[in-house]
């Protein structure tokens, strides 16, 4: 008879373990479900894309003319969710009820399948006609690089090339190779969905130290740096709601997450 009790405990408890963890990576796919569905199908998204790039044709359009002196301008953005859309690959994550690793991320870039973002090919197109080179700095993986070009070239993006496509190496923060490219020209435009994209000011988000510089700078918005929307991912996730710490359990995300809500 004690065996038998025994026995049921240790049934109901690791039914209750099963049950808990299952609904908590059920919560986590249902924050990011919505995220991904508007992306994907919120006319919201597209006309704000487009609403990014127009802002920075008009940019372009009133760049003075570079004096012999000086050096050519260029333009430098990143890739994800601001050239290629990648929500295919969230949305298999999330059907899957895994979260992002490694592994099927090279395969999803392998498969050079992400799409534009609306408006980029016709703005980065229009870039390159004015004589603008643009340099693409993006953190995918120096081993995605080829399959990354590619999928830029067959898509019809300028400058889709081993010199114009910079990827992340040991170091992640993008400003060493915003350095290499001011050797050579002076950066007309920063376009990126994550304001490490823009200025190593934004690389440390402790404190809200990202919210005050947003203030600081806040007439860079719209003029130097164009930002695109990424409520599925970015900093703004992985550093201020999750304090940089990749280790939390699906349940303490959940419980993170409800923690963060401002109420009233
Ligand atoms: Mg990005």
């Amino acid at each position: 008879m004690l065996y038998f009790r025994a026995t049921f405990f240790v049934f109901i408890s690791l039914f209750l373990l099963a049950c808990e963890k299952e609904t908590a990576v059920q919560r986590t796919q249902a924050y990011n479900t919505n995220a991904i569905l508007w992306h994907q199908h919120a006319a919201e998204y597209k006309a704000l894309a487009h609403q990014a790039f127009n802002i920075a044709k008009v940019q372009i359009d009133n760049l003075p003319m570079p004096q012999a002196s000086l050096k050519p301008w260029a333009v430098v953005t990143d890739i994800d969710e601001t050239v290629l859309d990648n929500t295919p690959y969230n949305a298999k994550m999330a059907l899957l009820g895994k979260e992002f690793d490694k592994a099927s991320w090279f395969d999803w870039g392998l498969q050079k399948n992400a799409k534009a973002v609306p408006g980029a090919l016709t703005f980065f197109n229009y870039v390159a006609e004015k004589g603008i080179e643009i340099f693409y700095i993006s953190n995918r993986y120096e081993g995605q690089k080829q399959e990354t070009i590619e999928n830029l070239k067959m898509l019809g993006f300028p400058n889709a090339d081993a010199e114009h496509v910079l990827l992340k190496g040991s170091i992640s923060g993008k400003e060493p190779r915003r350095d290499t490219v001011e050797n050579t020209h002076q950066i007309a435009l920063l376009l990126g969905d994550n304001l490490s994209d823009f200025s190593a000011v934004f690389d440390d988000r402790t404190a809200g130290k990202a919210h005050e510089n947003v203030e600081k700078m806040r007439l860079l918005f719209g003029s130097k740096f164009i930002v695109f929307p990424n409520a599925i991912y970015g900093h703004w996730e992985t550093k201020e709601i999750f304090d940089n710490n990749y280790d939390w359990t699906p349940a303490q995300k959940d419980s993170i997450r409800k923690a963060k809500f401002i109420t009233y």
